[in-house]
């Protein structure tokens, strides 16, 4: 079968129309979004309402998963994907930005009428946040079978006890409610023992105990948070899908959200890279541009290389899941998550390098960017976890618990 990466007819207008809204609307508000948070970290700038309502009048918003549930195929939507990573904030502009669009993928192939109906539909609205929830503090959580927050059934209710860490998205004051992954049955089999149940976070016990900086970076107005869930009760009907299910809907939601999260990746690398070319350009010292000096041609030259490397990974992993699904695909998309990461990181850092103390200073976006992508080499599973699966592989033993 021939592997076709590119960009479908049908999305090419839909690319372009996106890029040039980026470039023009979306960019330009960037600082002034900043400025905003700096006055009030934990409200969501109303600069924010105006781009998305510009995103929606211009038939941009939403863009992941449409009100019909209808959705992109993976090569095209990757190619939005990394158009959204350009920008720092484009992803929410549109209404796409995790984990809100992983949650509504699972509510849109799992959730059943009603639930799709309470909480899928204001999702879209782009009114309400949400948050999903597997790691846990006390537990080495890059192994799934691990987790061991509990709901108990008592008559229609589920009464759920546990903690939950790095949730992201919980300082958002539109946060709603969190898809929380909890033990259900112990005693089934590993990858059946586990089941995503739907919490709002209004519910009495449920409790956020402090929120995490990553490298000292808030990333307000999202936010993560460690929540404590003490005897909080939902009706039997938040579980999202069968119970046991929860090992499948994880895995479900981080194939599609692991692309789409390195194709924005290979968007912010591309930022990097053109803000990197910028100033090697610009910038002058010992009588030449920085981009004459030393090795520095060499570092242009590679960071290119590598971003077209990680971007064609990225594709075919994409590429692989729309044609022969989740199982197959899983190889793919570890090598891609494994990459993609350390090459942004990569480009990032020599860019902050170029810069000299600007670099790590504020006034450029570089230094933030850094620090998510470092920590992207550990959330959505680390590195090795992913390696692991690879190997696994070759040797013809991959694993049903790997999430
Ligand atoms: C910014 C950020 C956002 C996040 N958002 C969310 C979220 O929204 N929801 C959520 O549930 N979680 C989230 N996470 C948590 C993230 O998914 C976990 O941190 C990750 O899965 C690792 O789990 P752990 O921290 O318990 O590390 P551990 O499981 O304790 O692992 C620690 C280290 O052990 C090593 N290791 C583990 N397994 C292997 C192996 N098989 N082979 C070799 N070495 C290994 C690796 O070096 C690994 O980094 C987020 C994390 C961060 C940093």
């Amino acid at each position: 079968m021939t592997m076709n990466l590119g960009v479908s007819d049908n999305v090419a207008p839909i690319l372009k129309k996106l890029k040039l809204f980026i470039q023009e609307v979306v960019i330009p508000k960037e600082e002034a979004y900043a400025a905003a948070l700096e006055v009030d970290r934990w409200s969501v700038p109303p600069i924010m309402k105006d781009l998305q309502q510009r995103a929606r009048d211009e038939g941009l918003f939403n863009l992941f998963i449409a009100r019909n549930g209808q959705t992109y195929e993976q090569v095209d939507y990757a190619y939005l994907a990394e158009q959204m990573g350009y920008s720092e904030i484009a992803a929410e502009v549109f209404n796409c930005a995790m984990p809100d669009s992983g949650n509504m993928e699972i509510l849109a192939r799992f959730g059943n009428d009603e639930q799709r109906a309470s909480y899928l539909l204001p999702l879209l609205s782009g009114d309400v946040t949400s948050g999903f929830a597997m790691t846990e503090p006390s537990v080495a959580s890059s192994d799934a079978t691990n987790f061991m927050s509990q709901a108990k059934r008592q008559g229609d209710q589920w009464i759920l006890n546990g903690e939950k860490t790095w949730v992201s998205g919980a300082g958002d004051p539109r946060f709603e409610f969190i898809l929380v992954m909890c033990v259900t049955d112990g005693k089934a089999a590993l990858d059946r023992q586990q089941s995503v149940l739907l919490v709002p976070t209004s519910a009495e016990g449920v409790t956020i105990k402090r929120m995490l900086p990553v490298f000292g970076y808030d990333n307000a107005p999202h936010g993560y948070a460690q929540i404590q869930f003490e005897n909080v009760a939902v009706p039997a009907d938040n579980l999202i899908g069968e119970p046991g299910q929860g090992f499948e809907i994880a895995q479900d939601r981080m194939g599609t959200g692991r692309i789409h999260q390195c194709m924005r990746s290979i968007g912010a690398a591309e930022r990097a890279l053109s803000l990197m070319t910028h100033r090697a350009r610009t910038r002058h010292a010992f009588g030449k541009p920085l981009s004459e000096l030393g090795g520095n041609v060499d570092i242009i030259a590679n960071s290119r290389t590598e971003i077209e490397m990680g971007r064609l990974l990225a594709l075919r992993a994409a590429w692989s899941l729309q044609q022969h699904g989740l199982e197959n695909a899983l190889t793919d998309i570890a090598q891609m998550k494994v990459i993609v990461p350390n090459i942004a990181l990569a480009v990032i850092d020599r860019a902050i390098q170029m810069h000299g103390g600007t670099g790590v200073s504020s006034d450029t976006p570089l230094a933030r960017m850094w620090a998510s992508h470092r920590a992207l080499r550990l959330s959505d599973g680390p590195d090795e976890v992913h390696r692991e699966l690879i190997a696994r592989t070759e040797f013809g033993q991959a694993s049903v618990t790997y999430v």
